[in-house]
């Protein structure tokens, strides 16, 4: 019996003095197991901005270990936060970790873009129309939404006035841009009696029917001569549709496909397109290619865009049929190549006019337009 006991606590001892001398000898051991970052511990990058890592090294006495060490990460590149990088070796059942942190940030302002001109001028009693801005961030993209508009206009007192645009984002990086709009004054300009003329430089006789110019049976609206701010046929007219439906089914069946873009435009419609224009590119362009209220040949219901509204369409198969076919259908080519200064707007090789067979026929000339300016001995000029 005190045998047994004997060799029991022999075992438990002898156990115990084992665990001990292990203990002590990984303890000893673990001093030599090292691991070290291979630069900072932490850093921090711009969003967008390339990351690599560059690890860590491990040894163990002269034995070099880099190679046994695992890398655990969360790192997402594509979102901006903290995030680690934890390095651990194994060795001899001894484990060592270290670990590096990695902050990305958003400190890039967003960009902002006024929609229209930096500087607007406006009329005393115009409407100041808000062409707002637009907004994108390299982080949040775009920001259009969230942009503040401060300032306004008061288009009752000349002035200069000051809009200002800004957008933060969502790490409150922000950006601001203003535009200045002036209120002026309309020059007065004397205004020429027009009734009073009878007959055109050319010996054409001009006619007012309800408000409207006639020469020769033909409606004339241009830069001189208006058309009333009441007259609306509401749509185009039926000389024009019948005429064009002929012309787009013959086009078809050559392969060309014509489209109305633009066609009718109410006295009001036109006021809105031309202050939205004079709004965006000030008055002295927006006046070489669109028409103020009353002056548009798109009231009349006599004329309409085919289409595209880009000057390089002439060069199209489309642009080039219209050109050399629409006289046969009664239509001209109403704003001609080079003739600015006679028609009063820039070349519209998509802008054609119902003038009727015989006189489209004169005026395409074997392909060289001549305009109705010209052919009638007419201006186009505002007063
Ligand atoms: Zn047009």
């Amino acid at each position: 019996m005190k045998k047994k006991r004997i060799l029991i606590l022999s075992i438990v001892i002898t156990t115990i003095i084992i665990i001990c001398v292990v203990f002590t000898l990984n303890h000893s051991n673990s001093k030599y197991l090292s691991i070290k970052l291979n630069g900072k511990e932490k850093i921090e990058l711009e969003y967008g901005e390339d990351y690599k890592d560059q690890g860590a090294k491990a040894s163990y006495k002269k034995e070099n270990l880099t190679k046994k060490i695992k890398i655990k990460t969360n790192i997402n590149l594509k979102k901006i936060g903290e995030y680690y990088y934890k390095y651990t070796i194994k060795y001899k059942n001894i484990t060592k970790s270290i670990k590096r942190t990695v902050i990305i940030k958003d400190t890039t302002k967003p960009e902002i873009k006024l929609n229209g001109d930096e500087r607007i001028n406006i009329y005393l009693d115009n409407d100041y129309n808000e062409l707002g801005a637009s907004a994108t961030d390299n982080y949040d993209g775009d920001l259009t939404d969230k942009i503040k508009v401060e300032g306004s206009v008061d288009n009752k007192k000349q002035g200069e006035y000051i809009i200002k645009y800004s957008v933060a984002d969502s790490s409150n990086n922000e950006n601001t841009i203003s535009r200045t709009v002036n209120v002026i004054k309309k020059e007065e300009k004397k205004v020429e009696q027009k009734s009073s003329k009878s007959t055109t430089s050319k010996g054409f006789k001009i006619e007012q029917i309800n408000g409207i110019y006639y020469i020769n049976g033909i409606l004339i609206a241009n830069k001189s001569y208006s058309l009333p701010s009441n007259y609306n046929p509401g749509g185009l007219l039926s000389e024009f549709q019948t005429n064009f439906d002929k012309m787009q089914s013959d086009a078809a069946s050559e392969g060309i496909n014509l489209k109305i873009i633009s066609g009718f435009r109410s006295y009001n419609t036109q006021k809105n397109i031309y202050n939205n224009y004079v709004a965006r590119d000030g008055q002295e362009l927006a006046d070489r290619y669109s028409a103020r209220a009353g002056h548009s040949e798109h009231q009349s219901g006599l004329a309409a865009d085919i289409n595209s509204l880009d000057q390089s369409w002439e060069y199209t198969n489309e642009g080039k049929w219209l050109n050399q076919n629409c006289y046969k259908y009664g239509f001209i080519i109403r704003y001609v190549k080079g003739k600015e200064s006679i028609t009063g707007y820039m070349f519209e090789p998509w802008h054609i006019r119902y003038v009727g067979n015989d006189l489209a026929n004169k005026l395409y000339n074997n392909g060289n337009w001549i305009t109705l300016e010209e052919y009638f001995g007419i201006d186009s000029v505002y007063n």
